[in-house]
């Protein structure tokens, strides 16, 4: 019986200096001194780091932990390397009945086929069975064999897969089917841990996935984090153009990591849905957008739309903005939308 008892007083102690802590507060109205802590993990084959301002590295940790915690919740859920993820087990049933999933899944299917429906399908989760023809070709250096590109695009729609919201259940109509959720994850697993960090008091924080990154409130005393947008050819130098971001996230798709060279052509790792085949325009779409979902799925629809339709697509959608580069005969191509300069770091 004493150990209860013992864990009330305690607690019971413990409340009166959270209180009083929390008066001063008020009255002073500002915030405790907080520091800077920053951790690191791999997740969904990435490293994430997590950048955060906290009271005390107990609190910094704890949520930092929890944060890690829900991206590796999510990447059980979302992965398609690990045959035991949630997706594969529904991939596996392809072709059969609506199956019940689980909340997240549901969500980022959900938010995969709006962004298909607004690029017209240059945007579209369906595309797995042709992004494993081109990850072979990746290790072949051969281009996929017309047949089974062919037949794998038999395969590919988002029309082909559907989505009951009160039961919460999918259906993927064909049999063969693969949902490939590498284009958007990311930006979805950055989102969710800067929730979780929130729960635990943390607002202040930025949570990055490589080229996927979230922002919540900004640095103490600072307008918004200041992230850079690489270089088209060479991320690892120095930007030469910044964003600064409060409650929005920011995405960039390229060519500059995942491709293959074949015949002196060159081919991203992202697909057109429409003809199956891997870009061959060398570019870099940056996207600002209030959510991490909506920055990765738009940046991988832009670079497959270009920069006409793809300024088109940002424009239309609230808040968000676009920097975009390619590669063109005369020169480097540099298209920016008009809400960007809203999001543009403008100082030295
Ligand atoms: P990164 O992986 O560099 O963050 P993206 O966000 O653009 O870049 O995602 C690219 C991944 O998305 C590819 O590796 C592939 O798995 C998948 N993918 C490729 N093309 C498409 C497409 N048109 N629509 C949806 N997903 C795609
Ligand atoms: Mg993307």
């Amino acid at each position: 019986m004493s150990q209860p008892l013992q864990a009330m007083t305690h607690r019971h102690v413990l409340a009166v200096p959270v209180v009083l802590a929390a008066l001063t507060l008020v009255c002073l109205g500002r915030e405790p001194a907080l520091g800077r802590f920053t951790f690191t993990e791999r997740h969904m084959g990435t490293q994430f780091q997590i950048t955060l301002y906290a009271p005390s590295e107990a609190i910094a940790q704890e949520a930092a932990r929890a944060a890690f915690a829900r991206i590796a919740q999510l990447d059980g859920i979302m992965s398609d390397y690990r045959p035991t993820s949630e997706l594969m087990q529904l991939c596996k049933k392809a072709g059969w009945g609506p199956v019940p999933i689980s909340a997240d899944l549901f969500d980022l299917l959900a938010r995969s086929r709006e962004i298909s429906r607004l690029s017209g399908g240059a945007f579209d989760v369906t595309v797995g069975p042709v992004v494993r023809l081109w990850r072979r070709s990746r290790r072949t250096r051969r281009l996929p064999d017309p047949q089974e590109l062919a037949q794998a695009r038999q395969l590919v729609g988002y029309d082909k897969v559907r989505l009951n919201s009160a039961e919460r259940t999918v259906q993927l109509t064909v049999e063969g089917m693969l949902l490939d959720l590498g284009a958007i994850a990311k930006g979805y697993a950055v989102e969710a841990a800067l929730e979780v960090l929130r729960r635990y008091g943390v607002t202040r924080a930025l949570v990055a996935a490589s080229g996927d990154i979230a922002a919540g409130d900004p640095p103490p005393g600072a307008r918004g984090w200041k992230v850079g947008i690489a270089p088209l050819d060479n991320p690892n130098a120095e930007p030469a153009r910044f964003v600064l971001l409060s409650h929005a996230a920011v995405s960039t798709a390229g060519d500059t990591e995942q491709y293959v060279e074949i015949d002196g052509k060159r081919y991203s790792h992202i697909v057109d849905p429409h003809t199956g085949m891997g870009l061959t325009r060398r570019s870099s779409a940056t996207v600002v957008a209030r959510d991490g979902t909506t920055a990765d799925g738009l940046d991988t629809a832009v670079s497959v739309l270009g920069p006409e339709k793809g300024l088109a697509l940002v424009e239309a959608t609230d808040g968000a903005a676009l920097f975009y580069v390619a590669r063109t005969d005369k020169g480097l191509e540099t298209v920016v939308s008009k809400r960007f300069k809203h999001y543009e770091y403008q100082g030295k």
